[in-house]
């Protein structure tokens, strides 16, 4: 494999109207694994997404908008070969930006992110819209039906954790329903949706349907996008506070909104689980990708008669994780994002300790002695002994932590689990089948796993309920939001 980081001193540029412009305001892209600038970005300033905007109502009123479904489907399976073409380049980009594991990118992130692409691209062929007969009082009867069109300018808003994976998530299913796009990644990962746009255009995407500004929330290109009269719906991942702040600022114009945000999810494991999938699969919720993924589980309630067994087991999994550089293939851990999200994770560890927690294992920054002290790691991190009521087994950390809590009945584990502000994913370990059906129906989140984590069938229903989020993203649930129906009534 290739390991030179495309555009590395380089400058990352804004893609409008099928041109790479860069900006006079220019932002560092840094490498979380050893605190290095990778390179520079162009923010995008007002004018600019004023561009991106008229750039996509003409497309959306031109030559995109007079495609036929299979022609714009054919396109977008371009850009999935275009992404598989350039697979090594997008696996380097995305471990440089986020400092992931070369496996977790080469076997997840990317994959998947050109697999958005063909899945929704084949999905769309069968999209189907209702049909109903109405009576009317001549007995001659009235036919309705509904047509799908596109809404218009999409603002597609990221996060960092899984760049490309979740813009495509959003992008693939908007594209496929016929909209035009003003994308936003996150300002810590702005390196694959550039190498995506420079696939967009190779592909033949006609110019303004795929547009692409940097930057950064507040006062910047995120906001300069909720605000603008001229975007018709806003599909954003990310924090529960920014999703309240994004819809405040869009609040006037009324516009579409689809939030998929944070998360506090619960694992609960009976005393009647396979014990040793229960410790890998609890293992791998509550540490992959350095626990920044919006579905990792951060409390544990597990049943008091094998609480003990339980902790030890899952402090051997945690102290065997290999934390590390990206590119070494035993890696399972890199950093977290940022040092300035080391930080806030390490101020939850310390609330924790405060709290009178017990620390199972971490707690913590590791340390080398090499270059990766410069970086933004912390320890994979158990603790035990707090009251629900505390800070960290509130709020999300969104790190490799968990806090595990003893339980006696089934009810009272059901209860702790659901009383969270949060209800995005849960899971359930146990191998009575009557207690799967009967706990997994009772748990207040949009997904709930059991015997199992992060198995995804991207047709289902995705997305959370409470502080995690409005409405579902996934299969048909994609296209209906990115689609306007208009009803047709014909009197016969
Ligand atoms: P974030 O909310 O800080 O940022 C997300 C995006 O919003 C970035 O592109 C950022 O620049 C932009 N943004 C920030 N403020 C904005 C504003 N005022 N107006 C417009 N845009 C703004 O989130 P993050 O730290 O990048 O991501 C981590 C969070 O995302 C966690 O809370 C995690 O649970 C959540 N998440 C949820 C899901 C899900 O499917 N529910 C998936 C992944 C991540």
């Amino acid at each position: 494999m290739n390991n030179t980081i495309p555009h590395a001193g380089s400058v990352l540029k804004n893609y409008i109207g099928g041109e790479f412009v860069s900006s006079d305001m220019l932002f560092d892209n840094v490498n979380p694994v050893d605190g290095t600038i990778i390179n520079q970005v162009a923010e995008a300033n007002q004018q600019m997404v004023d561009q991106a905007v008229i750039a996509a109502q003409s497309a959306l009123h031109g030559e995109w908008g007079k495609l036929s479904l299979e022609q714009r489907c054919k396109l977008l399976h371009k850009v999935a070969d275009g992404i598989d073409a350039r697979f090594d380049e997008f696996v380097t980009a995305e471990m440089a930006d986020t400092g992931k594991s070369f496996f977790q990118a080469r076997t997840i992130d990317i994959p998947r992110g050109a697999a958005n692409f063909k899945i929704f691209a084949d999905m769309v062929k069968s999209q189907s819209s209702e049909c109903f007969h109405t009576d009317t009082p001549d007995g001659k009867g009235a036919l309705n039906y509904a047509v799908n069109k596109p809404l218009g300018v999409v603002a597609v808003i990221a996060p960092w954790n899984l760049p490309l994976l979740l813009m495509t998530w959003k992008l693939a299913p908007a594209m496929a329903a016929g909209n035009v796009i003003i994308a936003k990644p996150s300002e810590e990962t702005p390196a694959t949706a550039t190498l995506l746009a420079e696939v967009m255009h190779d592909a033949g995407i006609p110019k303004g349907v795929f547009n692409l500004v940097h930057g950064f929330g507040h006062k910047s290109a995120g906001e300069f996008l909720t605000t603008h009269k001229g975007v018709d719906a806003i599909t954003f991942t990310g924090e529960s506070s920014t999703g309240s702040a994004i819809m405040k600022a869009s609040a006037d114009g009324v516009k579409a909104l689809s939030f998929e945000l944070g998360g506090k999810n619960a694992g609960i494991i009976f005393d009647d689980c396979d014990f040793d999938e229960a410790v890998a699969g609890t293992a791998r919720s509550v540490f992959t990708n350095g626990g920044q993924v919006c579905l990792c589980t951060e409390r544990l309630y597990v049943h008091r008669s094998i609480f003990d067994k339980f902790v030890d087991a899952l402090k051997v999994k945690a102290e065997a994780l290999n934390i590390g550089w990206p590119l070494d293939e035993s890696t399972d851990m890199g950093p977290v994002i940022s040092h300035k999200h080391r930080d806030k994770v390490l101020a939850y560890y310390q609330s924790a300790i405060d709290d009178g927690a017990t620390v199972i294992t971490g707690g913590g920054a590791p340390s080398f002695g090499d270059a990766r002290d410069n970086g933004a790691f912390v320890q994979p991190t158990i603790f035990t002994g707090l009251s629900e009521q505390s800070k960290i087994v509130k709020e999300e950390v969104f790190g490799p932590v968990c806090h595990i809590t003893p339980f006696d009945d089934e009810d009272e584990a059901i209860a702790m689990a659901n009383d969270s502000d949060y209800g995005l994913a849960a899971t359930v370990w146990t191998t009575n089948l009557q207690r799967a059906h009967r706990v997994a129906g009772q748990m207040d989140v949009g997904i709930c796993w059991v015997n199992s984590w992060y198995l995804r069938d991207l047709r289902t229903p995705f997305g959370g309920m409470k502080l995690s989020g409005v409405g579902r993203e996934g299969g048909v649930h994609s296209l209906n939001f990115y689609s306007e129906p208009t009803n047709i009534c014909i009197k016969l």
